[in-house]
């Protein structure tokens, strides 16, 4: 009896051990399903996200042009992506605009390629992402930030036709607006809090003046080639005190 009692015990274990297997891989057939439409739906969004914004383009004539511009830069993206800075750009004179404006510490400034504190992450940033827009409407990177040709790149350069208006990335105040820093051409440099900046080399024309106070997304230049440049573009850069930050980490995800 007592074998019997144990015998079926043991078989109840195994039927209740089998529908758990069973309801098991039931479950994990099901999630595995469901992984894979949320994959495609997410595929199937960003695509519709794209669609969605050149929808929303195609209702002003503003928002055609701008399509246009898209279209013909993407299709010029070769020859756009040869326009950047041709060498290095004067960061002794950077850091000594930055030291006058009262940005930079005086005991850190003056000191080019000395191993400055580590670049501060995006969050820091006073502005914060949601405050800050791209500064040029359309374009091609043509140089990201970082290191090129073994050394640094403070700044990012978009590809852009000349003339085309550059944008202030965050409101701010000119510090700024003049040609006498080596390599930058005519070069503006806003100031957004007690230690961020921002600055728009390269221009054409510059929109501005020192001491002026402007609003995020203001016109204050055109895209230009002058100082050391190898054809029209922007050179744009962001930092926290003397420390050059990477401006995709602050700005908007873009297309460009
Ligand atoms: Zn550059």
């Amino acid at each position: 009896m007592a074998s019997r009692l144990h015998r079926v015990a043991r078989s109840g274990r195994c039927e209740s051990r089998t529908r758990e297997g069973r309801t098991t891989s039931r479950v994990r057939r099901r999630l595995a399903c469901v992984t894979v439409l949320s994959l495609s739906a997410l595929l199937v969004a960003c695509q519709t996200m794209e669609e969605v914004s050149r929808i929303y383009l195609r209702a002003t004539p503003e928002g055609r042009k701008l399509l246009a511009k898209w279209d013909r830069y993407a299709e010029l993206a070769d020859v756009l992506k040869k326009y950047h800075d041709d060498g290095d750009l004067g960061e002794r004179d950077v850091l000594a605009v930055l030291k006058a404006a009262g940005v930079v510490p005086a005991r850190a400034a003056g000191r080019p390629g000395a191993p400055g504190p580590p670049p501060p992450e995006a969050a820091q940033l006073a502005a914060g992402r949601n405050a800050w827009g791209w500064p040029l409407k359309a374009g091609v990177v043509s140089s990201e930030y970082g290191r090129r040709a073994a050394r640094p790149h403070h700044g990012i350069d978009i590809a852009a036709d000349t003339g085309e208006p550059i944008y202030a990335a965050a409101a701010g105040d000119v510090i700024y607006s003049d040609n006498k820093m080596s390599g930058y051409g005519n070069v503006i440099i806003l100031k957004h809090d007690d230690k961020t900046t921002s600055l728009y080399a390269h221009a054409r024309r510059l929109g501005v003046r020192r001491g002026q106070r402007v609003a995020r997304g203001a016109p204050i230049a055109d895209v230009g080639s002058t100082g050391r440049s190898t054809g029209p573009h922007l050179h744009f850069e962001i930092r926290v005190a003397d420390a050059a930050v990477n401006p995709r980490s602050v700005l908007p995800k873009s297309r460009f």
